[in-house]
């Protein structure tokens, strides 16, 4: 048990970027992934999709799709509500954004391409937020809930608390 514990804290702590990193590199990465898979699925990633997804990645903080409204409409034709959701909808579908419930925000998703249970490390300093995958969580609270004859469709883990980069300040 120990083991595993400390394999999945360093997991996470290997998850969270520095402040200055090149964080050019992880929004290339993401695109690309985002490319690749829906070329292979022969879903449409469409300029809007794309946009979307780039705007969600421009940082590893969790965004409002109010502040995605906001910033697809400037200087632009003002891009309506429904757009932006229907955009974030295709996009948690094929598993590359996520909703944090706690936060009512976005991340990309920079897991594994499969569908997954994602755990969320939520900074309450930085805002940043990074993605967890451990299987073995998901699983121990899938089987807990099934003792208790719930029957699991969602599975939402967020954890509050300060990054590496914050805890140390
Ligand atoms: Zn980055
Ligand atoms: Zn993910
Ligand atoms: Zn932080």
């Amino acid at each position: 048990m120990t083991k595993t514990v400390n394999l999945l804290e360093s997991r996470a702590v290997k998850a969270f970027h520095g402040a200055h990193h090149a964080h050019g590199r992880c929004v290339g990465r993401a695109l690309n992934r985002a490319d690749a898979l829906c070329r292979q699925r022969g879903a449409r990633l469409t300029a809007m999709r794309r946009r979307v997804l780039e705007l969600v990645w421009d940082s590893h903080k969790a965004v409002k799709a109010y502040d995605l409204l906001d910033r697809l409409s400037d200087g632009n034709k003002p891009v309506r509500p429904p757009t932006v959701y229907r955009a974030l909808e295709f996009l948690m579908a094929h598993g590359l954004v996520h909703r944090v419930d706690s936060l009512n925000a976005f991340v990309g998703c920079s897991g594994a391409d499969s569908h997954h249970n994602a755990q969320f490390l939520i900074c309450q300093v930085c805002g940043d937020v990074s993605e967890m995958n451990g299987a073995a969580i998901g699983k121990a609270v899938a089987r807990q809930a099934e003792q208790a004859g719930f029957t699991v469709r969602r599975q939402t883990v967020e954890l509050h608390g300060e990054c590496p980069r914050c805890a140390v300040l």
